[in-house]
């Protein structure tokens, strides 16, 4: 069965915007991998009224109330009293929660004692399960009354996640009886909207496994997630779908399942046995830093030259002067010698190579902003790609870093280097 969730995250300091909501972004993560829907989310203050009036809301539209923070000692503490009022509940003291916080402030030292407002959160709504807290002091519960199942979580997202994770996930996956498998693929080299267009049809006739696209920077997420009774018949539900994407979009997908386009290009260079290096200009040593986030690239990765100036290419990468001043920095032409400098430089069998645009302004031979070369050189030949990148210097670079890998993965794949247009 399916179910529908709604989170309340009470808290004035979050209407306050003192802190961000993470724990909302983090329970909504979670409940979607889980299957479990979520149609709306409220930040309410830390006043019992419009506290309860949320709750009435929430319970006429879910059969999952989630709720987190004001579970603590003081007296702005009040979800567990509001929601058992709300529902009919009693609050009883619970011994063993009282014995845990007790020991808790015995086993600090210099504590000074426990302030007695802490047995408050002891307290708990008759009848309920009880989340022991790991990870702080005050514990959560879960009661099931009105046909709704109320879940109550602490604020600080260091108790509230792992408390999710640990014993509520368990909680609702019981619940539904239900396997959610999803499985991602990841799309560079086409919009979000022209995938959008190419998959309308098919997304909207699709139930189970659902399609969903999500546009990231420079690139798409397409989410395919299945329910089933089992893993097994899951990803038997997922297997001809992604058959059909794939067909649809063909070398588009450059992964399934990894994290970035990085992780896919090293992966190659580390099958292959090839290692890497790159001359970066507009891009100011993002490659080298994408790929050094990756744990065990020592033996693929050489290392990057960061030669913003022509002065630095043309000493440390042997750019040609006459290259530079015929063509100027942002060309092909320079583009490919960068690339060929690199190799030699750093004596790695690829080398990758970006000069462009990043803006806010033209360059001063007119180029504008956007505007990128990208090149790969390896033992024997070398290429060059093209761009326009469109606005925004972060996002000019981080597009620029992911051609580059993306001219590796083709490359080291044995596919077209030129993207075919879309
Ligand atoms: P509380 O359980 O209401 O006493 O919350 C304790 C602390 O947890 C707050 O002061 C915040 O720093 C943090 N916190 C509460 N709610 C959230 C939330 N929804 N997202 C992130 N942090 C939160
Ligand atoms: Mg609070």
């Amino acid at each position: 069965m399916t179910h529908t969730a709604e989170i309340l995250c009470v808290g004035t300091e979050l209407l306050l915007g003192e802190i961000l909501n993470t724990n909302a972004q983090f329970l909504c993560q979670q409940l979607s991998a889980l299957g479990v829907n979520v149609y709306y989310q409220t930040v309410v203050g830390d006043n019992p009224g419009r506290l309860a009036r949320a709750v009435e809301l929430a319970r006429a539209r879910a059969d999952v109330i989630i709720t987190t923070g004001g579970l603590g000692p003081t007296c702005d503490d009040l979800t567990k009293q509001t929601l058992a009022r709300c529902f009919g509940k009693k609050l009883v003291r619970d011994a063993q929660s009282e014995r845990r916080i007790r020991d808790y402030f015995a086993s600090r030292l210099h504590s000074g004692g426990m302030p007695e407002n802490n047995l408050q959160q002891a307290m708990l709504p008759e009848d309920c399960v009880i989340l022991q807290n790991d990870w702080g002091t005050a514990p959560g519960c879960i009661f099931q009354a009105q046909g709704c199942h109320v879940i109550m979580l602490p604020g600080p997202p260091r108790e509230c996640c792992p408390m999710f994770l640990e014993r509520v996930a368990p909680y609702l996956r019981a619940l539904s009886g239900q396997t959610i498998l999803s499985r991602s693929l990841r799309v560079f080299g086409m919009g979000e909207s022209a995938v959008e267009e190419r998959l309308r049809r098919r997304m909207n006739a699709m139930e189970n496994p659902t399609l969903a696209p999500y546009a990231k920077t420079g690139e798409v997420e397409l989410r395919l997630t299945a329910r089933a009774e089992s893993p097994a018949a899951a990803r038997a539900l997922i297997a001809p779908a992604e058959e059909e994407l794939r067909a649809l979009l063909g070398d588009l997908i450059y992964g399934a399942d990894v994290d970035s386009i990085e992780q896919v290009a090293v992966a190659l260079l580390q099958d292959r046995g090839l290692t890497l290096g790159c001359a970066e200009s507009c891009t100011g040593g993002l490659i080298a830093k994408r790929v050094t986030d990756l744990p065990g690239v020592s033996s693929v990765f050489k290392g990057g030259l960061v030669t913003y100036c022509d002065q630095a290419k043309e000493s440390l990468l042997a750019v040609p002067r006459a290259l530079l001043d015929r063509h100027g920095a942002v060309s092909r032409e320079v583009a490919l010698a960068m690339a060929q400098g690199a190799r030699t430089a750093l004596g790695c069998d690829l080398a990758v190579a970006t000069t462009g645009v990043a803006g806010p302004d033209s360059d001063d031979r007119g180029n504008p902003v956007g505007l990128v070369y990208v090149a790969l050189a390896w033992d024997g030949g070398s290429f060059c790609r093209q761009t326009q990148l469109g606005l925004g210097r972060d996002r000019v670079r981080v597009c620029a870093a992911h051609h580059a890998f993306d001219l590796l993965r083709r490359h080291l794949q044995g596919l077209p280097l030129e993207l075919r247009p879309t």
